[in-house]
């Protein structure tokens, strides 16, 4: 299997070349060559293995340059119940007959990052070996809160790698930033950054691309490389839930081999909904995909009308994870539904750089009307939704589940569709209890850890033990500086100042 870029189709790299590349020289994504199939046979075969199994097949199709026993590390590395709740690492739960949610969030964070950031630091090092000759990887990662605790659980004390998270000092959440400050690992850092998360990022972006800095890393035989939600290695593992979830709902008789069903997915930078299409196109029997969006709802228009356009205000809501107005892995959507034409995604993409808009073709748009239903809602009605849901089943679900939960009801209500739906459940309630709380029973308890026993007395759900342990944990990282200060901090976190 090998690997194009969406703006280059001349471009050709192996898994590994990618993995360890990130992103395209000339600013595409790799991308599959083509996507192994699944027939009914191999699904069912498929029915009576773990979730483990199950990855180690998928990600066996797609990285043809591992071996056997390095696929087979990699997948059990991260996916085992010392890092996840239990065995089942995605767990299903009933919300009624016909509604399933995907909880992806039984993880060490509490977010459904882990699913891909478990797995990744594995992914990136075997691949390092192979193609970078065992330099030493350095990870710098601007985050606005679950992207940079999950990348530092997955990295922590792996062999060969650094890594620094930056996050803006007044931009993460109380817990959020205890759950990066207190973060445990010889071969991580934290560092608050005076600014917003556009300083951060902008600041790492610089220092990737500062040849000076390039080439001292260069001597002592270290490289730069990325774990943001563009790198192959984040994608693929999320291909598996979704193939593995289909498998567990035959396995426990919920639907028939070959019933189709509808996939719900709450979106921000297009990579978890894009995994189900992957899962899709690769033969497993789904139907819609339905997109649900907050009040950023960039998507919700673009799939409705075919134009995007990023020229809006941007809006602070509820669920965080999903403000975002450049949703990266959409250009692999486009790539694969305008035929691999790479000169139209390049052309589409300059013009979205320049103008901050553009407008796909009709056969394009076709496509996504076949394949995609897309919803928004705001916060008034994310919260509506969570009190509703946890009233009438008594369930709690999380301010970005929620927007997902309003767009799977939207979608039945307008179509009449009575398929069977799989709901993607994102993070633990507990981590967003402020909201939470507030949405059910409207008070909320100044302190933090009083905000998670309060959710407790009233769901019973048990609080994750991650999150709970925060209180104990001393802090480790306190600096603060600005963002003028953040290369000399890299240079003296690997000594090279
Ligand atoms: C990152 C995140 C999302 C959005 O996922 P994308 O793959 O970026 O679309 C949704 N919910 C939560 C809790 C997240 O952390």
């Amino acid at each position: 299997m090998f690997y194009n870029s969406t703006r280059s189709n001349q471009t050709k790299v192996s898994s590994a070349q990618a993995i360890t590349q990130g992103i395209s020289k000339e600013g595409g994504l790799f991308v599959p060559e083509s996507l192994p199939q699944l027939d009914a046979s191999v699904l069912q075969e498929l029915v009576e293995k773990s979730y483990v199994e199950r990855a180690e097949f998928i990600l066996g199709k797609f990285l043809t340059d591992f071996t056997q026993e390095e696929i087979c590390h990699c997948a059990q590395s991260a996916y085992n119940d010392t890092k996840f709740k239990t065995n089942q690492i995605a767990e299903l739960s009933h919300l009624t007959e016909n509604t399933y949610m995907l909880e992806l969030w039984h993880g060490p964070t509490c977010a459904f990052k882990d699913m891909a950031l478990q797995i990744l630091p594995y992914l990136l090092t075997t691949s390092a070996k192979k193609v970078a000759k065992d330099k030493e990887i350095v990870i710098l990662v601007a985050t606005s809160g679950d992207t940079g605790k999950a990348a530092l659980e997955g990295f922590k004390d792996v062999p060969g790698t650094r890594m620094l998270v930056f996050y803006p000092e007044d931009g993460v959440s109380a817990m959020q930033k205890r759950q990066m400050t207190t973060q445990e690992g010889n071969n991580v850092a934290v560092c608050a950054i005076k600014g917003n998360f556009d300083d951060a990022q902008t600041g790492v972006k610089k220092i990737f691309t500062d040849p000076a800095v390039v080439k001292k890393l260069a001597d002592h035989n270290m490289m730069f490389s990325s774990a943001n939600s563009i790198n192959w290695g984040r994608l693929l593992p999320q291909i598996v839930y979704y193939v593995s979830t289909y498998c567990q709902l035959v396995k426990e008789q919920q639907i028939k081999m070959g019933e189709t069903v509808n996939v719900v997915v709450p979106t921000g930078n297009f990579g978890n909904i894009l995994a189900a299409y992957y899962a899709k196109k690769m033969g497993l029997p789904v139907g819609k995909l339905i997109c649900a969006s907050n009040a950023n709802n960039v998507l919700t228009e673009f799939i409705q009308t075919g134009t995007y356009n990023r020229v809006r205000d941007f809006h602070t809501t509820i669920s965080p994870s999903m403000d975002i107005l450049i949703s990266s892995n959409l250009e692999r959507l486009l790539y694969d539904m305008c035929g691999k034409d790479d000169a139209k995604i390049a052309e589409w993409f300059k013009a979205l750089n320049e103008t901050g808009t553009y407008t796909v073709d009709s056969g394009v748009k076709a496509k996504l009307d076949e394949e995609f239903y897309a919803a928004c809602c705001d916060d008034q009605e994310t919260k509506a939704t969570i009190k509703q849901i946890f009233d009438r089943y008594s369930y709690v679900c999380d301010t970005h589940t929620a927007v997902a939960v309003k767009a799977a009801m939207d979608y039945r209500e307008k179509t009449g569709d009575q398929a069977k739906m799989i709901i993607a459940s994102t993070a633990s309630p507990y981590k967003f209890a402020n909201s939470v709380l507030d949405a059910i029973c409207g008070e909320v308890p100044e302190d933090d850890y009083a905000q998670l026993d309060k959710l407790y007395e009233l769901s019973h759900l048990e609080i994750p033990k991650a999150l709970a342990e925060l209180k104990e944990k001393e802090i480790r990282f306190s600096s603060s500086i600005t963002k003028e200060e953040m290369e000399d901090t890299v240079l003296q976190m690997l000594h090279l100042d």
